[in-house]
């Protein structure tokens, strides 16, 4: 039985994940972590997710727990408590599942150093059908090249934090790198104004934002004479919920090292 503790289980997406953990009969949910003074602290894990009780209640430091756990699953707003997770998982030699987006590349490399020596899996899109989706997309541009326009189009609820989305910025990437461009060089997130002809290099991003849109994705290679798009959309948190559990089990097998989803499903 594999022990999970979860940080940031009172939110959005990590009351889906410890949903299904719960269920799962080779996992254990046996940790949940939410901010100092959060009405969540002391509730029951499985009552908080709508399950049935765990017998474990919410903590506010995942380092009180962390000894009794044999997997981590942070998935924080803002992002600066996933950095203080994965020093405490790293330093505790555990597995670590992150879905966090909107974090500074400096924030990136202070997670990334502190779990050099444990498994970590991150992701921003943990939807098994959004990781086949970059794929498709880097095997989309180099097929279609340059004389087609790569525009990306994503859609989430009204609540989220950051944008454009963590999935947006990986579909691009994947554009970019089918196409042998250099994203930070040619990416253009929204137009407004006298912005003049598209250049012909150039990806554009564009974000939008409405009720409780759980997050649509569309990849747009426009032609001469012809449009081509692909597209995702989640219909449920369940999508990233399903992905997470599968990176759970991964994780607690594979060597120290960052992953994402790719490697997960072995299409890296
Ligand atoms: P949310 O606001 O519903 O939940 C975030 C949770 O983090 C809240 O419960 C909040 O109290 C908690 N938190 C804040 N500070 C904390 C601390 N110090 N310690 C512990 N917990 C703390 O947001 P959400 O919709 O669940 O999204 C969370 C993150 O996951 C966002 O970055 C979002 O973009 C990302 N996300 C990723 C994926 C993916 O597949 N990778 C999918 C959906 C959302």
């Amino acid at each position: 039985m594999t022990r999970v503790a979860i940080v940031g289980i009172a939110g959005r997406m990590c009351g889906r994940i410890a949903h299904l953990v719960h269920e799962a009969e080779d996992l254990d949910l046996t940790g949940g972590v939410e901010f100092p003074g959060s009405d969540a602290i002391g509730k029951d894990l499985g009552e908080l997710s709508g399950s049935e009780r765990t017998g474990h209640h919410v903590v506010d430091n995942l380092e009180t727990i962390v000894s009794a756990t044999d997997a981590v699953v942070v998935f924080t707003a803002p992002p600066d408590p996933t950095v203080t997770a994965a020093e405490i998982a790293g330093a505790a030699g555990k597995p670590l599942i992150v879905g966090t987006t909107g974090m500074s590349p400096e924030q990136i490399e202070a997670m990334t150093s502190a779990v050099k020596n444990v498994p970590c899996v991150f992701a921003p899109n943990f939807s098994i059908g959004v990781t086949v989706l970059t794929k498709l997309i880097e095997d989309a541009a180099r097929i279609l090249g340059n004389d087609y326009d790569v525009e990306v189009v994503e859609a989430h609820h009204r609540y989220k934090q950051d944008a454009p989305s963590g999935t947006a910025y990986a579909l691009a990437e994947a554009a970019a790198r089918g196409l042998e461009r250099d994203l930070n060089a040619v990416g253009v997130y929204g137009r407004h104004g006298d912005t003049g002809a598209r250049s012909q290099a150039e990806i554009g991003v564009h974000a939008l934002r409405a009720g409780d849109i759980v997050g649509e994705h569309t990849v747009m290679f426009g032609g001469i004479g012809e449009t081509v798009q692909i597209a995702h959309r989640a219909q449920s948190r369940d999508t990233f919920a399903v992905g997470v559990v599968r990176s759970i089990r991964w994780a607690s097998e594979a060597d120290a090292g960052m992953y994402n989803m790719r490697d997960v499903l072995g299409i890296s």
